[in-house]
Parts: C-alpha cells; sequence; structure tokens
C-alpha cells in the first residue's frame, strides 16, 4: 500500500492532466496521490473528480516558491531552491488564491526575459512561442520547462537536462531570478487554507556542496528556523535523494519532531521519473492525516 505526495499536472509544468493523473496514480498501483503543482490549486477540482471515479484517495496539495534568504540566520547563504509543499489545501482559499497571483505575475515578468537572454545569444526564439505552448496545455503557470520545451521542439537542445546545462538553470547564460515568498508567508498560507507544510526536497536548499559535517549541522539549524515559521513536515524521500540524505532527513524530522512525507516528483514526459516510484507506505500519509484532524478538532473546540 503506497502513496506518492508529489506530483505535477499540465496546471503548471507536467505533460498530464489533472483528469488523467488519477487513472495513471492507480495504473501504478498507488492507494493515494497528492496533486502539488507549482503555485496554483487550479488542477485540484477537476483531480479530486477524476479521483472520485477511478476508486483512488486524494489529497490537494500546491507547491509553493520560497526565497531560502531570508530564513537563514546570517552565519550561512542558503542560494538553493526552497519550495514548500501544502498538502490537504482548500482549493478555493483566498490567502493562496492571493499567492498564486503574485507569483503568475513574477513568472511572467521572467519569463521573457529568459527568452531576451536566449535571442541575445543568437537562439531564435519568441515568447509567443512559449505562450502557444502554455495555452495549448490550459496553464497560467508559465516555468522554465514550457521555455526548455520550445528549445527541445526547435531542435535546439536535445533533451530538457541539456536545456537547462546550457542555457536556463541556475549560473546559466540565460537563467533570470524571479520573486518568490517569504517562508514564513508561504506557510502562513498553507496553513490558512487548512493544509500542512512541507519542506519539500531538501537536497535542492543547496547546501550539499558542503562537508557532510557541516551540512548536517546547517541543515539542522535552517530547518529549525523553518519550525519556528510553522513548518510541519519535512520531506524524506524525493527522487533527487541518494539513500544517505533520505536517512538524514528522516533523522532531523525526528529530532525536531516534525512529520516525515515522501513523493517521486513526477513531471510526466518532461523529467526521467516515474510516478510512484518512491514507494511511500500509506503509514506517512496517515500520520500527517492524523495530524491535520487533530487540528481542526482543536480549532473547533
Ligand atoms: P521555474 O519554476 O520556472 O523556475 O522552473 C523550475 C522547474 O524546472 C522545476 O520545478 C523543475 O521541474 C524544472 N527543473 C529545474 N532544474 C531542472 C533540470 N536541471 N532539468 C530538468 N528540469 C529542471
Ligand atoms: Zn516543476
Ligand atoms: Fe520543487
Ligand atoms: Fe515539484
Amino acid at each position: 500500500m503506497y502513496c506518492d505526495l508529489h506530483m505535477h499536472s499540465t496546471a503548471s509544468d507536467g505533460t498530464d492532466t489533472p483528469q488523467d493523473l488519477p487513472a495513471l496514480a492507480k495504473a501504478a498501483g498507488l492507494s493515494a496521490f497528492a496533486l502539488t503543482d507549482h503555485d496554483t490549486t487550479e488542477g485540484l477540482p477537476a483531480c479530486a473528480e477524476a479521483s472520485e471515479a477511478v476508486g483512488i484517495t486524494f489529497v490537494p496539495g500546491i507547491e509553493v516558491s520560497a526565497d531560502p534568504g531570508p530564513a537563514t540566520d546570517g552565519q550561512f547563504d542558503c542560494r538553493g531552491t526552497l519550495h514548500i509543499l501544502g498538502l490537504f489545501v482548500r482549493h478555493d482559499d483566498e490567502k493562496l488564491a492571493v499567492i498564486s497571483e503574485r507569483m503568475a505575475a513574477a513568472r511572467d515578468e521572467r519569463n521573457p526575459a529568459i527568452v531576451e537572454r536566449l535571442r541575445a545569444l543568437g537562439v531564435a526564439i519568441e515568447y509567443a512561442e512559449v505562450e502557444s505552448l502554455a495555452a495549448e496545455q490550459g496553464t497560467r503557470i508559465i516555468g522554465r520547462p514550457h521555455i526548455g520545451q520550445v528549445l527541445i521542439d526547435k531542435g535546439v537542445v536535445g533533451d530538457m537536462a541539456e536545456a537547462f546545462r546550457r542555457f536556463i538553470g541556475r549560473g546559466g547564460p540565460a537563467y533570470e531570478r524571479r520573486d518568490r515568498l517569504h517562508p514564513q508567508d508561504a506557510i502562513d498560507a498553507i496553513h490558512h487554507a487548512g493544509g500542512l507544510a512541507v519542506l519539500a526536497h531538501p537536497i535542492q536548499l543547496g547546501l550539499r556542496e558542503l562537508s557532510s559535517d557541516l551540512y548536517a549541522s546547517y541543515l539542522r539549524r535552517f530547518v529549525a528556523s523553518l519550525r519556528e515559521m510553522g513548518l510541519d513536515a519535512i520531506e524524506v524521500r524525493h527522487s533527487d535523494h541518494t539513500p544517505a540524505h533520505t536517512s538524514l532527513y528522516q533523522t532531523v524530522a525526528e529530532e525536531l519532531g516534525l512529520l516525515a512525507s515522501g513523493g517521486s516528483d513526477y513531471h510526466g514526459d518532461r523529467k526521467p521519473v516515474e510516478l510512484g516510484s518512491q514507494a511511500v507506505p500509506m503509514a506517512v500519509l496517515e500520520a500527517m492525516q492524523r495530524e491535520r484532524t487533530q487540528r481542526s478538532e482543536q480549532a473547533v473546540g
């Protein structure tokens, strides 16, 4: 009995529609799954409906882009990616909607700048091509993978990994930063929507260059600072984690009294990651469901 608590649909940068995901999850042998699109809840209602038809437990989620900088204590600099998953969120929460709009606007500002950089590098690409790809898939949340897809379709690169490595990845010649949320705002909005806040793929925080002792101590401090802001759980199992990382993250979760989560971060054809590949036991989901139930009972009583 397994679940997968991290995946994307065409509502952000995945390639399967929210309607199609439940049947795919079931075919992969899963008992439950969460849809966690980047900065949007738009796919959730259709996915919930299709899950009911297929007969699989559905957890409505979101993956919010936050800025790791302000969460540090000034003693070290975290330059990586800070994504915070919200699990069990209400899709129509007004605070999440505000965040979603702000993140969409930040993307609409950054994405054309990336295309401008590509053009300056001699790549024949128009922003309209990116927009039309997104429109075909019905997404408001345009990400670098959509730009990467256009580069692949034009034959500029052979695959997505090459697009990120040569052009649009962090440190690449066409990379542009975008506005992200303070982690406190991300966590507050997720809580407002009735969800649990989960630190996604801690490996991507960008602390990995550090020696293993330093890494473990910086990671603990960083996660402790997020716990002060209300973080509920850490994504212990993820496709980017080695067994050694998984075991470190499990230990840190236990030490800090946080729950453990896990998921594949499936993106359909855009990443070489299979749905359900993390084999996350249902007990992981059940522990989070209990926490969530307790909390809503406290809120009522
Ligand atoms: P964005 O949200 O527009 O900044 O794009 C980030 C997304 O790009 C991530 O959520 C991943 O799905 C994808 N991504 C990031 N790095 C890579 C990479 N090296 N190869 C393929 N996809 C990537
Ligand atoms: Zn993504
Ligand atoms: Fe992520
Ligand atoms: Fe993700």
